[in-house]
Parts: C-alpha cells; structure tokens; sequence
C-alpha cells in the first residue's frame, strides 16, 4: 500500500565511457531494482525509475524537474558505473529535496568462478559511489547514506524509515497550522518565531480569535450533533447518565465545528489553549482527541511547534502499528529502581495509543473556569516508543528525542484522563537531567509507531539539530555535544 501520491524519484549514475551494451544493461539492472523498492511493503511511497544519468546537462535537468514537481517527496541516487561527479555539481547544488544515497550493487555475491573484467567494468559501485560520496560531502549536502544488498529486508526498512521522514518534510510544504487563541501567557517553550519556522521548516501558522472557531460551533446544526453521539456510542464505552449529559452535545458540536473550520481553511493541525475559550462552553478535550485521531496535529496552549511535530509523525507513522499523539511529562513516580514518568494532559491525548477500548466520560477541570468537558479516557499499551520535542534556539531548531519502554500502570480510580506510564531510557535521572539540559520542553509528540531513526531522519532532511537520549546516553558526553552543537550553528552559515 502506498500511502499518497507522493513519489521517490530513482537516480542511476553512469558516463559514455562504457559503452551502449553496459549502459543499456546499467539501465535494466537500475528497473529491476527500482521497482523492487516500489513493490516493497516497507517503503510507502512509489519509487519511479528514471532514465540513466550520463550528462551534466541531464542530472541538472532532473535535480530541476524533481524541484518543481508536487509529487516529487525525494531523490534515491545510486552510482551503479562510475559517473564523475564533476557531472553531478550544478545539479546537486541547486536540488531542494531530500537525497538518499543508496550504496547497493545488483549481484549480492562475487560470482567467483565467472567473474572477468566485463564483470567488474558493470558493478563498479564500490568505487562510483566513492566518487559520488565525496562530492555530496564536499557541497556538504545534507543526505543518507544506505549501504546494502536491495534485496536485504534490513536494507529495505532503512529506505522506508528515510521515506517516511521525506514524505512529512513534503507534508510540511503545504501544512498549514491555525492557532485558536494565542499563547498561553507567560510560557517561553511554546513560543518561537514563526517566520523562522515557515523559512526552515515550511509551514505555515495563521491566527485566528477563539470567536472565530465559536461562530462556526454555533452554526453547527442539531442532526450533526446527533450524528456524532451515534458514532460515540458506537466507537466508546458510554454509560446512559455520560450521554443524558448535556455536555456531551456541547463536546459534539464543538467537535463539529472545528472539524468545519480547519478543512474549510485547509488546516492539518491546530493549537487550542484554555485561557482562551471565549464562546467556546468547555474546553475542547473529546474534539481534539477524535481529531488527532484522523491524523491532524495538535499543540495546547498555544504550542504551535508541537503541533507541526505531532502532524509530521503522524505522516510518518502512517499505516505502521502503533498510535501517535501530543503528550505531556505530567508527573513522576520516584521510587528508587523503579523510577518512572506519567504521561498525560488534562484531556488532549490521541486515542489511536490506547490498548483497549476507550470510556468516554464527563469531569470537572480544576482550571480554567469553564464547564465540565467530555474527554476519552484509556491507557496506551506498553512496549517500545519514543517521545520527541523541538525547540527553538534563537539560530536553529533543535529536535529532542528520548527512547522508553511504556510498561503496566497501576489503577488511578481518581484521574479520568487517558495517560501512559513509562520508563524512559537509559534509565529516568540520566533521561530527565539529558532532556532539561538540552531544553526539551514539557509538550511533546509520542509515538509507539516510530523509532529514533525516524526522527534522526526526518531532522536532518528539515535541516534540524538533533539529540538523542537512548540507552547510550550520557549526560557529560551531552553536555559537551551540545556546546560544540552551539558552536557548530554559530559557524555553519560559513560552511
Ligand atoms: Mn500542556
């Protein structure tokens, strides 16, 4: 299954040199493995084959039509001959979208007992890919580098990671973010300069008064309301004093009207904040969860750099096992050997991480002086996951990410929010005391579909520092990395 329309262009390097009969056999060898990656279950974009590159004229070309395509999410580029790279200059320097270097060769063996110098003319990857290596470096092109047998199942998972990370960063090129208030007032993490944002990581954010979003609520009729309770009772455990609630007709139609609000405008993720809820009764908790759960990104408080992250990994994670949502550092259980994180907000977590069934359920906040919202309540099921925050340092954006394992929480009969317990990696004092001096913020994306290599790759693709907190992390080690990081960003304006 391919997910979109989005295309993985297929790049095969060579030169004259060798010959029609090479160049005509390079070109078959390139389809066979070409549509081996566009078959493969692994990798959810197509992969179009294009023509052998022999001229600097043809691969500037390409680099150029690939830059003006819609469709066009990533160039795969193997040198199966030698092709040299001067050819490769001009083209690479004026390409914009991301570029993995598969380093492969048809034959996965040596065929010892036939092997002649035909033989070695044709498969000279070993070499070619050297050359095309060097100049990628030399332009200081940001790229992956995959080496293997096409074949090789491993080999074609990594593709698929890369695809995934290139088919977001193609997400963010028409991802626009509506913001229903502003920030919450006084907090520094969820800030950010959103020219900064659009020029680097191509999204849009647009503001709009919380009236603007109450207006369309109010329009919502009394059959979409009705409408919607039927699919709660269908999709939740809902007991009959929950649905004699008149809250839970203020929740539908909240829910109704946003959903009408952010397709009318085009929106793929959106921030709410409950200091601002003028014309809204309650604060949007079943809404926001039911609209993560079709895929759209989502912040609180305003925190729109969590919510474009929330909306990529929820691209990325597309059709994988496992949920993905906006999540919070909530509160922590230390008890020595056993230390571990509560995650959770005060309504807005994404019910595709439950294990079960969620309870649909209506509380009182606490905070915010506003009516008793409906919410979903559930535990994410345990096993591995990530959680990932970016931030924004002034010169650059730094994406944070910490591996974890989600294990059994025990029951809390008194908090009716959906919540996940996990143990974060290395172990919570190396992770927590990692995380705060990289300045990762207490809003992130969680996500039991993805791995660390997704984010690594879908950092370096937007051009984003990068820290990872795994089970190799060290926080003196960290400490170091992130100086020589500010020193790096200070001087690479140069470079
Ligand atoms: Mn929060």
């Amino acid at each position: 299954m391919k997910n979109g329309t989005a295309e993985l262009w297929f790049l095969t390097g060579s030169q004259h040199l060798y010959g029609e009969e090479t160049l005509m056999q390079v070109r078959a060898d390139s389809l066979v493995i070409a549509a081996a990656l566009d078959k493969s279950e692994h990798i959810p974009a197509k992969v179009v084959f294009k023509p052998v590159l022999t001229t600097a004229d043809a691969i500037t070309n390409l680099c150029q039509e690939a830059n003006s395509s819609d469709d066009c999410a990533g160039l795969i580029a193997w040198m199966h001959t030698f092709s040299p790279a001067k050819m490769w200059i001009s083209g690479l320097r004026r390409l914009n979208k991301p570029l993995l270097h598969f380093h492969t060769q048809y034959n996965r063996d040596i065929p010892w007992s036939e092997i002649d110098m035909d033989f070695m003319n044709l498969n000279q990857a070993a070499h070619g890919d050297r050359e095309f290596g060097f100049i990628c470096s030399y332009l200081r092109m940001e790229r992956k580098v995959v080496v293997g047998h096409w074949q090789d199942e491993e080999i074609l998972m990594s593709i698929g990671v890369w695809s995934r990370a290139a088919m977001a960063a193609h997400d963010a090129r028409s991802l626009r973010i509506a913001r229903f208030g502003d920030n919450m007032r006084d907090v520094a993490v969820t800030e950010g300069n959103k020219v900064s944002a659009q020029s680097r990581l191509d999204y849009e954010v647009h503001g709009y008064g919380v009236g603007d979003l109450a207006d369309v609520v109010s329009s919502v009729s009394d059959k979409q309301v009705s409408d919607l309770i039927e699919v709660y009772r269908s999709q939740y455990e809902i007991s009959s004093r929950v649905l004699d609630n008149p809250a839970l007709k203020e929740a539908a139609r909240i829910e109704a009207g946003m959903r009408t609000f952010l397709q009318n405008g085009g929106f793929k993720a959106f921030t709410t904040t409950f200091e601002d809820l003028h014309g809204l009764v309650q604060l949007p908790g079943l809404a926001v969860q039911r609209l993560m759960a079709e895929g759209y990104g989502f912040g609180a408080e305003g925190d729109w750099k969590t919510a474009a992250l929330v909306r990529s990994m929820k691209v990325m994670a597309e059709g994988l096992n496992g949920g993905t949502s906006f999540m919070e550092d909530y509160t922590y259980h230390l008890e020595p050997g056993n230390m571990a994180v509560l995650g959770a907000h005060m309504l807005e977590v994404c019910p595709t991480i439950a294990a079960g069934r969620p309870v649909l359920e209506v509380h009182p906040l606490g905070i915010g002086g506003k009516a008793d919202p409906a919410r979903l309540i559930f535990r994410a099921g345990t096993g591995s996951a990530i959680v990932a925050s970016v931030i924004e340092m002034g010169d650059r954006f730094r994406l944070i990410v910490n591996t974890m394992e989600v294990i059994e929480c025990p029951p809390m009969p008194g908090l009716p929010v959906a919540s996940v317990l996990w143990k974060p990696y290395p172990d919570l004092r190396t992770a927590a005391a990692a995380w705060i001096y990289a300045g990762g913020a207490h809003h992130s994306g969680f996500s039991q579909a993805l791995t660390a290599e997704h984010m690594a790759d879908f950092a370096a693709i937007t051009g984003s520092e990068y820290i990872l907190i795994d089970n190799r992390c060290d926080v003196e080690q960290l400490r170091k990395e992130l100086r020589w990081n500010d020193l790096y960003y200070h001087l690479n304006k140069g470079l």
